[in-house]
């Protein structure tokens, strides 16, 4: 992702206030939860296993304080069928609409959850979807909305006190009544402002777990799946930081770009980076109108005239044979162009605009777009073969708050592209997509890759204008341009290390500085201590050892550690020293001395090794 849009009008506490409590849903006893629900007799549909209980309503970790209300345990994704019956006129799911989604239990289930958020204080831009039925291998399943609970609260996940359900910023959550417990759920704030980023805390969080009660317990490992039918007007969701994400009304469609959590916005889904699915799409829409979601375009079904789409309709189907993270999923319908090419090595790409964007504008959109298989092959030199059988690039008019790394399909917002941000974009698909984070606030470690992709671009231009790639001035020109682009960042003053990458606020979650440019000279920094073929082979190593998965911040730290030339147990303490200053520790105010206090060899300030090479 890369925010552009970072303040917006505000809108007063009180308002803010007044439309979160319209939205509000109180907590609801659904199952037997807690240390009753282990003991309970295993049901019809165990075959004698172990007891059965409620799968986690979360996947956050306890103390989180980024989106604790997400994800859902007990259970692994395996594979999602979204089948959307669309009017794109009306902007409405219609009868038809449903998700089925594949799941293998770990452990037996008398309940399990996905995230919905059904509606919002937003009555406008924000959801307003209804669950008609939830069934579970086809037979009829109860379900009912429940608020979520803080990770880790010692009394269950039906916790009947109202402070373990609660909105906040910060861990503890505060507020008004002082409530010392962690956070059940991030802010959805309408205003950019700082000043009224906690204006939320201490509020109930809204109901956003659907818990799903199939007629009998689901067996540990059983594969199984569940299907929900809804219908209604997708939306976006309101961040901790006040911007939106999720399915943007366009002139007539959507658009669809979802970090982080927006995809439950317009779908019922397992809402946690870690869960990756693979994915078929089935939409069906009117004629004339496109559908275009993540990997390849297998089909289009044309339907006769119905009550629904007197003209007719046709069946867009996708197929994703990669998994797919929560807010990576694409599925964006309306009047779109769609072109496809296939490239020389078998990747299909794809193109696609919004036909609205005026015909001079999406012209010169064309020819950033024709980029994009070029910029492939550059970023392949650092992060190793292209992950994936197709790519592509959707441009939508909704103004979004940012440019996001849909796998495969790379959204733009507001009509327009730019070359230095598809190179960041691009790069995720590795970086992100491939290699997933582990947990929100391992957010930092893909962009700053990203961000390093502009790094190497604007290198890049600068090798270009020496001499090119195969010049010896070339070579040292894309040297120089890294090493002074490092140089800057490091000169950075004033706030720029207030915030630890690993550790942000919902608010501070997508800082340029934090979660952006400092982990980027830290890779900068990274690459001079290791040298560029190593780190090189250490980003090929990471494709390779956790492609398709996650990675959390101790296993990436291995990876850099395994490539580093100097093996010595004082080198090695270094790099801990390093990741540790770079990555996890706030600074106060000013620069200098308040700013991580090792770099690298050529670079400004106190590199790494000693004058033998060591690190004594
Ligand atoms: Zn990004």
């Amino acid at each position: 992702m890369l925010p552009f849009i970072r303040f917006r009008t505000a809108v007063s506490a009180s308002v803010t206030a007044a439309l979160v409590c319209l939205g509000l849903v109180a907590p609801e006893v659904l199952v037997p939860s807690g240390p009753s629900a282990a003991s309970a007799a295993p049901t019809v549909g165990t075959a004698g296993s172990a007891a059965c209980s409620p799968g986690s309503h979360t996947l956050g970790s306890p103390n989180d304080r980024l989106y604790p209300d997400t994800g859902n345990g007990g259970y692994r994704s395996l594979h999602t069928n979204v089948d959307l019956v669309y009017s794109a006129t009306g902007n409405r799911f219609l009868t038809g609409t449903q998700v089925q989604l594949t799941d293998q239990a770990s452990q037996c289930l008398t309940s399990f959850s996905l995230d919905l958020e059904r509606t919002s204080a937003d009555k406008v831009a924000g959801p307003d979807l209804t669950v008609g039925s939830v069934s579970v291998d086809g037979r009829s399943a109860t379900f009912a909305f429940v608020q979520p609970t803080y990770p880790g609260d010692p009394a269950g996940q039906n916790d009947p006190n109202p402070a373990a359900h609660e909105v906040s910023q910060t861990d503890p959550v505060g507020g008004p009544a002082h409530n010392p417990l962690p956070p059940a759920c991030s802010p959805e704030l309408t205003s950019t402002a700082a000043a009224l980023q906690n204006v939320q805390n201490g509020m109930p969080c809204p109901a956003t777990k659907l818990v799903v009660t199939p007629l009998v317990p689901v067996r540990d490992g059983a594969t199984f799946t569940v299907t929900v039918a809804y219908t209604g007007r997708p939306g976006v969701h309101h961040d901790g930081d006040g911007t939106t994400e999720g399915w943007f009304r366009a002139s007539d469609g959507g658009f669809v770009t979802t970090e982080p959590v927006g995809s439950e916005d317009w779908m019922p889904l397992n809402d946690f980076p870690t869960a990756k699915p693979t994915y078929d799409f089935y939409d069906t829409i009117a004629v004339g109108e496109t559908a275009v979601a993540n990997g390849i375009l297998v089909s289009t079904t044309p339907h006769a005239a119905s009550a629904a789409f007197p003209a007719g309709s046709v069946t867009w189907h996708w197929h994703s044979v990669a998994p797919i993270a929560n807010y990576l999923v694409e599925d964006s319908v309306g009047n779109y162009t769609l072109t496809s090419r296939t490239g020389a090595d078998g990747v299909i790409f794809y193109e696609a605009q919004d036909t609205s964007i005026p015909a001079a504008r999406r012209a010169e959109n064309l020819k950033i777009m024709n980029l994009q298989q070029n910029i492939t092959a550059f970023e392949s030199g650092f992060s190793g073969p292209y992950p994936f059988t197709s790519a592509g690039i959707i441009i939508g008019t909704p103004p979004a708050s940012f440019e996001e790394e849909m796998q495969t399909m790379i959204t733009f917002a507001g009509g327009s592209i730019g070359t230095s941000v598809l190179y960041h974009e691009n790069m995720h698909q590795w970086w992100g997509d491939h290699v997933t984070e582990s947990a929100y606030d391992m957010t930092f470690y893909k962009e700053g890759l990203a961000t390093l992709a502009q790094g190497l671009y604007t290198a890049r231009t600068a090798e270009d204008a020496a001499g090119g790639p195969n010049s010896g001035t070339g070579k040292a020109a894309f040297e120089a341009s890294l090493v002074k682009q490092f140089n800057t960042l490091y000169a950075s003053q004033g706030s720029f290390w207030s915030g630890a990458p690993s550790n942000p606020t919902p608010y501070s979650f997508f800082s340029v500085d934090a979660t952006y440019n400092r982990p980027e000279a830290a890779y900068l920094a990274l690459r001079q201590i290791l040298g560029p073929a190593a780190f090189d082979r250490a980003l090929k190593q990471i494709q390779t050892s956790y492609g398709g998965g996650n990675i959390d911040e101790a296993q990436l730290e291995v990876a850099f550690h395994q490539a580093m030339p100097n093996q010595s147990s004082s080198c090695s303490d270094r790099l801990d020293a390093f990741f540790s200053e770079w990555f996890d520790t706030p600074y106060p105010a000013g620069g200098g001395a308040n700013r991580p206090q090792i770099t690298g060899p050529g670079l400004a300030g106190p590199g790494f090794y000693d004058s033998a090479g060591g690190c004594n």
